[in-house]
């Protein structure tokens, strides 16, 4: 049961002799050819069943399973043995291939078992915590607390093949390319990608501190001018985030810097990357990517990172100076809305008033934010029906769903309200209506560029400008005028790829001179003394002779996960965070002794019994 079929066999994990002074094959290698063979297998016991004179144990490894078969009637002695034998017993076993009277079609070693006429036991174990199988019965917590039992479950152990499948294809792709694999420091000092840094105190300069990287980005653009061309690292990444669903503090990125590019450039190498991944590990290739710019993102599917597995494009029906389908009508909500835009449900005629509720509830959760949820339907018999029936006649909700595209037996679902805000909502309801009607076939792969960002975002709490990507980040050239007068109209030479609605890269061509540079800086509110403080050293190199270049970063965690077809990023790390942020097998973050604070010439300042929630 490969998880990955296409590459199961090739280059990447390719079948190895696993031949040691323990064993001459592993459990998930003899087949039917090797009936007769004598082997010695080595492994875990999975299960073990007594059937009269015969006792049968499932022996594993990494590699798989294979039977192995106890006999009273051929070594009594052995056959008393192997009854004491309990799960996850680490055994080895020396005994003669023969054909299975009974094949099991489901195991690849499934034509054949081993008779046993040796057994050694390494090793005994406790009574794991849970079942040691795809299908578990431990709990979250407790799967985490035994990782390391955990990742001896099959689908665990796949998973993590798979990752270094990914990476081996990722280096081999930037290899061939001319990418240098180069490895930057993790003490560094901070890197302003929009988190918080974890910091480490330093013991031989009382006071001071290193952070670590929130992503080598200053580095990266440092080996530049260093004239090393082209870089790459897979590297791990730490953000001192508040938690949200799925993030992990540290993680893991395909990080990369090329000089001399435009970002066609890049756009087409990195396209490369990902389709040669693909082919690679799925056997597909997504085929050239699309491209959207934010704008028409935002505008379409109210998301700067839209699935487009499904249609279901947002109609406007009203905007600032655009259309107006709705007209004054008496009717508040639509008379005073900056925008009203819809989205057309093939079929959706027939949701029930239940459905129609849930649908409500769902844009009116706080997250969503949205007051209501207006409908209009056209019933499969060609008449019409709206939620607002009292103010918009037959004619009028006729324009709706024509402007919309609607067929009878569609229906409408309109929201209204200030524009960014509404669009926003509709591309919530958008991926929540694909989730209910499932119109994402399972392994399909959707895979584009964003382009044209902002360059930067108003951030109302601290009233003043922030990058949106990185302040590296070099305005698109046509907008450079604009800089100084209107910041918030500059677009950003930047691009996220996105698969399935998940933004799994993001980079930019970069500023590569110390004025601009600066001009970013102070837009950002940062003093020339601030920005000298924390990046002389970048302005410094600029003024050295930096070249155009440009770079990407992949989240690496989230691209194996979308390849192995999980939601979480922790399924895909050996050894995640909690979503608390701890790690509860371990036992961290944890306290230190007294003498350590000491050391590091800090002093805590909470309560000294204070409890960890
Ligand atoms: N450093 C950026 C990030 O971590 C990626 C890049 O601009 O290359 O998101």
């Amino acid at each position: 049961m490969a998880i990955w079929p296409a590459c199961s066999g090739r280059v990447l994990l390719p079948p190895v002799n696993r031949a040691t002074h323990y064993r001459s094959h592993s459990c998930g290698e003899l087949r039917a050819a090797q009936a007769g063979l004598e082997v010695t297998l080595a492994g875990w016991v999975r299960r073990v069943r007594k059937m009269g004179v015969l006792v049968f144990v499932d022996l594993a490894d990494r590699e798989g399973l294979t039977q192995v078969v106890f006999d009273e009637t051929v070594h009594r002695e052995l056959w008393e043995a192997a009854q004491e034998l309990g799960r996850e017993f680490v055994v080895q076993i020396e005994g003669q291939v023969r054909l299975r009277e009974a094949p099991n079609p489901s195991l690849p070693t499934g034509e054949v078992e081993v008779l046993a006429r040796s057994l050694r036991i390494f090793n005994a174990s406790e009574v794991p915590p849970f079942k040691i199988e795809d299908a578990t019965d431990g709990g979250e917590e407790l799967l985490m607390r035994y990782r390391y039992l955990d990742l001896r479950r099959p689908t665990n152990q796949k998973r993590l093949m798979l990752r270094h499948a990914v990476a081996t294809a990722v280096r081999h792709y930037l290899n061939a390319q001319g990418f240098l694999e180069i490895e930057t420091p993790f003490l560094i000092k901070s890197t302003p990608e929009g988190a918080r840094d974890f910091v480490v105190p330093s013991r031989l300069h009382p006071g001071h501190f290193y952070a670590l990287p929130q992503s080598p980005q200053t580095f990266k653009q440092l080996l530049m001018v260093s004239g090393l061309d082209r870089y790459y690292q897979i590297v791990r990444c730490f953000r001192d985030e508040d938690l949200r669903a799925d993030r992990q503090p540290e993680f893991t990125q395909i990080d990369c810097e090329m000089s001399f590019v435009n970002r066609e450039d890049i756009l087409q190498m990195f396209e490369g990357l990902v389709r040669h991944v693909f082919r690679e590990i799925k056997g597909q290739d997504p085929g050239p990517l699309e491209r959207i710019t934010y704008e028409q993102a935002m505008r379409l599917y109210g998301s700067d990172k839209p699935d487009l597995r499904f249609g279901m494009a947002i109609v406007e029906l009203k905007t600032k100076d655009g259309p107006d389908a709705f007209a004054e009508a008496g009717f508040q909500v639509a008379d005073k809305a900056e925008y009203i835009g819809a989205l057309c449900v093939g079929g959706g005629a027939s949701f029930t008033r239940r459905q129609l509720d849930e649908l409500t509830d769902f844009v009116k959760r706080p997250q969503i934010g949205a007051s209501g949820l207006m409908w209009c339907r056209w019933n499969p018999d060609g008449s019409t029906a709206s939620s607002v029936d009292k103010f918009y006649d037959d004619h009028r909700r006729r324009q709706w769903l024509e402007r919309a595209g609607g067929r009878p037996g569609d229906i409408l679902l309109i929201l209204a309200g200030p524009e960014a805000k509404t669009r926003k909502q509709l591309g919530e309801l958008r991926l929540e209506l694909a989730r209910r009607l499932n119109l994402c076939a399972p392994d399909t792969f959707r895979c584009l560029w964003v382009t044209d960002f902002p360059l930067l975002e108003w951030d109302e709490e601290s009233a003043r400008w922030v990058a949106m990507h990185h302040p590296f980040t070099a305005p698109l050239p046509e907008d450079l005028s604009l800089l100084e007068k209107h910041p918030g109209q500059v677009r950003a030479n930047a691009y996220d790829m996105v698969i399935n609605g998940t933004e799994v890269g993001g980079g930019s061509i970069r500023i590569h001179e110390a004025g601009l540079q600066q001009t970013l800086f102070r837009l950002l509110g940062f003093s020339d003394a601030e920005a000298w403080n924390r990046f002389g050293f970048l302005m410094q190199a600029f003024r050295f002779g930096a070249p155009p270049h440009g770079g990407i970063a992949f989240g690496f965690d989230r691209l194996v996960a979308l390849l192995a077809g999980t939601e979480s990023i922790r399924d895909v790390i050996a050894f995640p965070k909690n979503n608390a942020g701890r790690d509860v097998m371990i036992d961290a973050p944890d306290r230190i002794e007294e003498a350590q604070w000491k050391e590091l010439h800090i002093r805590p300042n909470f309560p000294e019994h204070h409890e960890i929630p």
